[in-house]
């Protein structure tokens, strides 16, 4: 498999990751390869030829977050990587964790995020000074296969609803071609409830009532805040992890980014890093060792005695990575 540190916390998190994707028995040969503003620094370029090699050989990857700076600089890797191997499914499992203590109880939410096209096509120009355009893609083929993905997600896990959430009173013709997918292709799949909800009135609803959702399909933008705010609901980004499936490979990263506030001090959640490496491993056809790895999780965040400050804690990364890997070995 291909390993990516990334930026900031991400070799922090990542070595967590390894650790206990080890101590759950799987051997895996890893392919470190550099990405990124660590890649830029070390290689004059943030994506190296050797990175791309690599992914195309292995087709699976763990990936830590990349740096990418706002109003300036190099595009997103991470869009770069997701367009160029057409990871166009992005799956974000959002979890209440007894021991975590936040408003909401049993929160269970699957976001599943369209990757590869809308706002994240990155087409935007100067018209004239002071004018720029940003252009949005929505097209039906990708509305179709993202909304199969949920749909086909769905079925697998017997989940009970799908929510299609859009903007289409306003943007008539590109919402409005997503949700006219998702529902065509909802056609496919009566036992599943399909529902769409506005994207204003779903973040609403998400922080008064977040029980009454069940599996959110969205474009690439819309995804990408819903999802964070799904991740507050539950008690923050150091606890969500992900995955950007294609046809042909997967790459998992938590949905967290680089964390520049606390980067370099140990003390960074390890686990939506290390349950993204779960994710890799049921990915990879080891869904024993993926249960083990979440089921020590569960517990040690249960027991609420090694937590991290983010989560109401004293403990260091490495001190909570060693808590899992103990909580496995009592299993
Ligand atoms: P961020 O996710 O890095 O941080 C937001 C807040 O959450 C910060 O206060 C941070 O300390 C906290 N946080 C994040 N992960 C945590 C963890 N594991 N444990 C404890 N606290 C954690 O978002 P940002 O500050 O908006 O972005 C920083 C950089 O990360 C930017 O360059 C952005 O482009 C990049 N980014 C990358 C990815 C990715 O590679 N997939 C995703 C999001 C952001």
């Amino acid at each position: 498999m291909t390993l990516i540190a990334g930026d900031g916390v991400g070799p922090e998190v990542i070595s967590a990751a390894i650790k206990v994707v080890e101590a759950a028995g799987v051997e895996i040969d890893w392919d470190r390869q550099a990405a990124g503003a660590y890649a830029l620094k070390r290689y004059g370029t943030p994506v190296p030829d050797e990175l791309i090699v690599s992914l195309k050989r292995t087709g699976v990857a763990l990936k830590g977050p990349l740096e990418t700076r706002s109003g300036e600089g190099y595009r997103s890797i991470n869009v770069y990587l997701r367009k160029t191997f057409d990871l166009y499914a992005n799956l974000r499992p959002t979890l209440s964790f007894k021991g975590v203590h936040t408003p909401f109880r049993k929160v269970d939410l699957i976001v599943v995020r369209e990757n590869t096209e809308d706002l994240y096509a990155g087409i935007e120009h100067e018209v004239a000074p002071g004018v720029v355009e940003s252009i949005k893609i929505i097209t039906a083929r990708a509305s179709r296969r993202i909304a199969k993905f949920a749909f086909e997600f769905a079925r697998r896990h017997q989940r009970k609803s799908i929510t299609a959430i859009h903007k289409a009173n306003i943007m008539k013709l590109s919402d409005g071609l997503f949700i006219r997918c998702a529902r065509r292709v909802a056609r496919d799949y009566p036992e599943i409830r399909y529902q769409e909800q506005i994207v204003d009135a779903a973040c609403m609803r998400l922080v008064t009532n977040p029980a009454s959702f069940d599996v959110l399909l969205l474009e690439n933008l819309y995804g990408d805040i819903v999802s964070d705010l799904c991740a507050g609901l539950v008690g923050g980004l150091g606890l969500v992890p992900g995955a950007n499936y294609g046809d042909k490979g997967a790459i998992f990263e938590a949905i967290h980014g680089t964390a520049p506030d606390i980067a370099g001090k140990g003390v960074a959640n390890p686990i939506a890093a290390i349950l993204s490496g779960a994710m890799l491993l049921d990915y990879i056809g080891h869904p024993g060792a993926a249960e083990s790895i979440r089921a020590a999780t569960g517990s040690v965040l249960r027991s609420g005695r090694v937590l991290t400050s983010d989560i109401g804690g004293k403990a260091t990364t490495d001190e909570m990575t060693a808590a899992v890997i103990r909580a496995m070995g009592r299993r």
